[in-house]
């Protein structure tokens, strides 16, 4: 492992005093980085993209854990110079952009094989990952830090108080596993509450864009007033009980009771109209 300063040392040197509107909240920790980093699996060939790498603890285990590449986007200038001693330090492995992350094509930044691996700044954490979702096929895997409550979103059964559009489109598009959870303390300074990582393994066949058009379209009718009946609901897209019907869906059902696939054999029947 190349010498370099402690996290902390990094923080200090280079004034990087956490900034809320960044999200920053700090691994400082090089243990439980590395346990983040195992959670994406081998990593020997793979083309990682870290966004908000900070001061570096999970960019380090990254590397460490054999990644060929690691692309790092961070807003923060000061984080971005932190970095040029990690990058200085595995020659060739290590890139750093400043910039956001909002605004990078993962897919035309990294070859193949490629994954996401990111303690996700709260603020922008859902955006990025429903863009990332929409070009799922692109990804090996993502192991992605949230809030919890963002997590339990992510993973949520049918019939369960976290389940809505997020759980759905994620399921639709990955298998979704919740890796480690960490308490606030883990983090410097430490967030108001529980984060955790959840694990996104693409599915092998993605759907064509025009079906991920309709799917969306769906579950906004559906969640959109999902205390309603589904009868009720699902009026927007016109014909609600014809739909429904050629569905095989009872229509007083409502939208947190479907199951994934129920969503698909909707938005498969509304496509072929
Ligand atoms: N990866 C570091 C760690 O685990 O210690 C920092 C994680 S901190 C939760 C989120 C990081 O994302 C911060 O460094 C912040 O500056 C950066 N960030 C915030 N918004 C961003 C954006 N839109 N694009 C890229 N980086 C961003």
């Amino acid at each position: 492992m190349p010498e370099l300063p402690s996290l902390r040392e990094v923080v200090e040197r280079h004034g990087l005093a956490a900034r809320k509107a960044l999200g920053q909240h700090f691994l400082l920790d090089p243990a439980i980085c590395a346990r983040v980093a195992r959670l994406a699996g081998d990593l020997s060939g793979r083309h990682v993209l870290e966004v908000g790498p900070g001061p570096g603890g999970l960019t380090r285990a990254l590397l460490e854990a054999g990644a060929a590449q690691v692309h790092a986007v961070e807003l923060d200038p000061r984080a971005v110079a932190a970095l040029r001693q990690v990058e200085a330090a595995y020659p060739g492995r290590l890139t750093v952009t400043e910039g956001d992350a909002l605004r990078v094509d993962a897919a035309a930044l990294l070859p193949a094989p490629r994954q996401v691996v990111a303690n996700l700044p709260y603020n922008v954490g859902t955006p990025l990952l429903i863009g990332w979702l929409r070009d799922a096929g692109a990804f090996e895997r993502l192991v992605l830090m949230f809030q919890q409550e963002v997590a339990e979103r992510i993973v949520a059964a049918p019939d369960t108080e976290h389940y809505g559009r997020l759980a759905v489109v994620s399921q639709w598009r990955c298998a979704c596993a919740v890796g480690m959870s960490l308490p606030p303390g883990a983090f410097s300074p430490p967030p108001k509450v529980w984060s955790a990582v959840v694990v996104l393994v693409p599915h092998a066949v993605q759907p064509e864009p025009a079906l991920a058009a309709v799917m969306e379209r769906v579950t906004a009718a559906a969640f959109g007033q999902r205390r309603k009946m589904l009868r009720g609901s699902l009026k927007s897209l016109g014909q609600a009980d014809a739909l429904l019907e050629a569905a095989g869906i009872e229509g007083t059902r409502r939208a947190e009771t479907l199951s994934v696939a129920e969503f698909e054999r909707l938005a498969r029947v509304l496509l072929a109209r």
